[in-house]
């Protein structure tokens, strides 16, 4: 009895049938890719008692990694692969992978060893104890370079301010979710801006979290760069939080207020104040400047917004997929 999961949906299962989808996406990781399965099958090969199937996502490679892949496919029945058609970034490539993932669970992980395989046991057992969503949180990235780690942190304190959503601090790209988990991210959040470990904080179940310690890329170059880092932390502050739209609100207060004291503060200096009024240029040239900067941070943000909604109502794919290999197939 105690072999039986205790998640409600699926009590009559046992551990044994249970199938695992190890979603893995790649880009331009021809040195990476079969360290990494080395790893991951030490990992696996001891734990008989669940099936496991490995999707590789090639997020449009233009090295070696499409080879390499098709390869690992003819000579293990475990491994899939899905070859986009062009370069669609890292989240549009883990969401293909959970929507070709047939497993009871699936474990999205990073191919170059910065997320251990190891880790996948302990992911396991978690899974028996019910748990439907496991968050992977770095608790040392020593290796990662310092201001990669200072913004990150920035950036997760600063969303938990201004959003309604607590997000875990440093969760990463490696996380778990059970079947129906990603039967809602397959059916709904679809959003073309998106946070993809921030959804899967904010949809409850029973949720659980592992530490680990990230470690140094196996080879290659991060794939990320400042500018789109940057790009996306924008992104999700413009997607979980009111606060920038709100911001003309308050200052328009604000403003509203100022002015009002000043309005006040020019009439009693002119009838009850013995001063003259500084006919000021440069008050005029202040407020003005001031003023006007305000407007257009507003502007700006109205633009945002504006984008966001055209980007979300142009109804193009996340992904395209232009091939798949499996059991030494190629289906196109
Ligand atoms: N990746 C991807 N598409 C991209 C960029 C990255 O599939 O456009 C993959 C990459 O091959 C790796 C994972 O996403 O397996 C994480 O990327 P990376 O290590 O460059 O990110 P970092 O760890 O620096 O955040
Ligand atoms: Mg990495």
């Amino acid at each position: 009895m105690e072999n039986y999961l205790k998640t409600s949906y699926c009590v009559t299962k046992s551990y044994q049938d249970l199938l695992i989808s190890i979603v893995v996406s790649v880009y331009n990781e021809e040195d990476i890719i079969l360290p990494f399965y080395i790893e991951l099958n030490n990992v696996i090969k001891d734990l008989k008692k669940y099936n496991f199937e490995i999707i590789f996502v090639n997020d449009g490679s233009y090295d070696n990694t499409k080879n390499i892949l098709k390869k690992l496919s003819e000579q293990d029945r475990k491994v899939k692969v899905l070859n986009f058609s062009r370069n669609f970034g890292h989240e549009a490539a883990m969401i293909a992978g959970i929507d070709e993932a047939l497993g009871d669970f699936i474990i999205c992980i990073d191919a170059d060893l910065q997320h251990p395989p190891q880790k996948i046991k302990d992911i396991l057992s978690k899974i028996e104890e019910g748990y439907e969503i496991i968050n992977m949180v770095r608790i040392s990235n020593k290796r990662e370079r310092i201001w990669k780690q200072f913004l990150s942190t920035l950036f997760y304190k600063l969303i938990n301010k201004i959003s309604t959503v607590e997000f875990e601090i440093n969760a990463s790209d490696f996380f778990m979710i059970s079947r129906r988990v990603a039967k809602i991210l397959r059916n709904n959040y679809r959003d073309k801006i998106r946070f993809l470990r921030g959804y899967i904080q904010i949809l409850g179940f029973k949720r659980g979290t592992i530490t680990f310690h990230a470690e140094k890329r196996f080879a290659g170059e991060s794939k990320y760069s400042f500018s789109m880092l940057f790009k996306f932390a924008l992104g999700v502050i413009f997607t979980f939080s009111n606060l920038p739209l709100r911001i003309g609100l308050y200052m328009s207060l604000f403003s509203f207020f100022f002015g009002l004291s000043f309005s006040f503060y020019s009439i009693y200096m002119k009838y009850i104040g013995r001063e003259i009024i500084p006919k000021g240029y440069t008050t005029i040239v202040v407020l003005i400047s001031f003023f006007f900067s305000i407007l257009f941070l507003i502007i700006g943000i109205i633009g945002e917004y504006l984008r966001m909604l055209f980007e979300q109502s142009k109804d193009r794919p996340i992904y395209i997929i232009e091939s798949k290999y499996h059991n030494g197939k190629i289906i196109k």
